[in-house]
């Protein structure tokens, strides 16, 4: 059997129609394939390589704590020193009520862990999210993300979930004094990168205040540098009660955290003890991994670059089909109107050694999520081949 055909037959598909690119190699941010062809990668793993592919300082931190140890026991038990190094070093870098990390393995498991958090915080149940939000595919973090396709075949989901709009101040009335919490992607990802107004987000924060509702960022995709900032929050001066991270959190490796006051997660040790348990959370190869990157991220001054790197895509994105290009940073949508031609674009950018890819909720733009470290001139040549798609695809 081929690669591609055990590939097809072995692995369960989530796509009916999987990009299968063969990557034999990947650096910074190129990706090389078994056909010898390179890639400029504008995607990043889905907002993961935030650092680029194979940092040497994420490499060296992996190599060396894999001639440590690997896992010796689940999370909570064992002094495990990359998990607290990177614990201390995270919060150093976060608002100083966001003092307490809970390391797990991917951004949706860190959602269910932060809805099981808002619960035993508040003693309530209702959760309110937004529409067209994404916050991940199990159970509870469907169950507040707005996609109903993604949905409807799963039902009964978890009950009382309501969705406000996005960005829609009439909406921040329905949070109320029964509401645990209320859940929030700063920048709105696999919606197509939509910013909402520092007021709604401010008006946000003042309502959970008055209420007693807890206020969740989902940062699974914002944060880590890519819209130009450290963490998505920081362009809107407001600080939540449980920040959600996961995706570059790990510099390359799987992993999610959750993060909030030390006297609220002390609700995790009592009544149940053991009241949220990972057998991997915190791996220390992940922890050393992540760690590296971010100090790579913050020494390299990579949310700065992000920044003029975003304006550089939108000063040469222009062109008659292409109707908006927005977002922050390197989290950008190119809105073509047409989700017909945003597959025929993105294939034909493939075909010309350029890969970037579609949104969950958007499909009339595609997206531009490089890694962060991306040069001037492979944005230009970036920039040219789509364009030139563009072009190639009028009709
Ligand atoms: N929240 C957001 C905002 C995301 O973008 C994603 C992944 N696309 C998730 C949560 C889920 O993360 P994971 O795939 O690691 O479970």
């Amino acid at each position: 059997m081929s690669l591609l055909e055990a590939f097809k037959d072995r692995l369960a598909q989530t796509s009916p129609t999987p990009l299968a690119l063969d990557i034999v190699q990947a650096e910074g941010c190129l990706l090389h394939d078994r056909s010898g062809r390179t890639y400029i990668d504008l995607v990043a793993g889905l907002a993961v390589c935030n650092v680029g592919h194979r940092h040497p300082a994420v490499v060296k931190a992996i190599k060396e704590q894999a001639d440590r140890y690997l896992h010796v026991i689940p999370y909570g038990e064992f002094l495990q020193e990359p998990q607290v190094h990177y614990a201390e070093r995270l919060t150093s870098m976060l608002p100083s009520s966001l003092n307490c990390v809970y390391f797990v393995n991917s951004g949706t498991e860190a959602i269910e862990a932060a809805l099981k958090l808002a619960k035993r915080i508040t003693g309530r149940t209702r959760l309110i999210a937004c529409r067209k939000s994404y916050h991940g595919s199990t159970h509870g973090s469907l169950s507040i993300t707005g996609n109903e396709e993604k949905k409807y075949r799963h039902r009964p989901l978890l009950p009382d979930v309501r969705f406000i709009r996005f960005n829609a101040m009439e909406d921040i009335i329905l949070i109320d004094n029964e509401t645990a919490a209320v859940v929030v992607e700063p920048v709105q990802g696999d919606a197509g990168v939509r910013v909402p107004d520092e007021a709604w987000l401010q008006a946000l924060r003042e309502r959970c205040d008055k209420t007693g509702a807890i206020m969740i960022f989902d940062e699974v995709q914002t944060g880590f540098g890519r819209t130009g900032r450290l963490f998505g929050m920081d362009h809107f001066g407001v600080v939540p009660d449980i920040l959600v991270l996961g995706k570059a959190l790990g510099g390359g490796l799987p992993m999610g955290a959750f993060v909030s006051s030390r006297e609220r997660m002390q609700l995790l040790t009592h009544q149940p003890a053991l009241g949220h348990i990972t057998t991997f959370g915190g791996h220390p190869l992940v922890c050393a991994a992540g760690l590296a990157a971010l100090e790579a991220l913050t020494a390299e001054e990579m949310p700065a670059h992000a920044t003029r790197m975003g304006a550089l895509f939108k000063e040469l994105l222009v062109h008659p089909l292409i109707k908006e290009v927005r977002g922050l940073g390197l989290m950008l949508a190119v809105e073509l109107g047409d989700a017909q031609r945003v597959q025929r674009v993105v294939h034909d950018c493939l075909d010309h050694g350029v890969l970037g890819f579609w949104f969950l909720s958007c499909p009339t733009a595609f997206r531009i999520a490089p890694p962060l470290i991306i040069s001037g001139s492979q944005v230009r040549q970036a920039c040219a081949t789509i364009l030139a798609a563009l072009s190639r695809n009028a009709t």
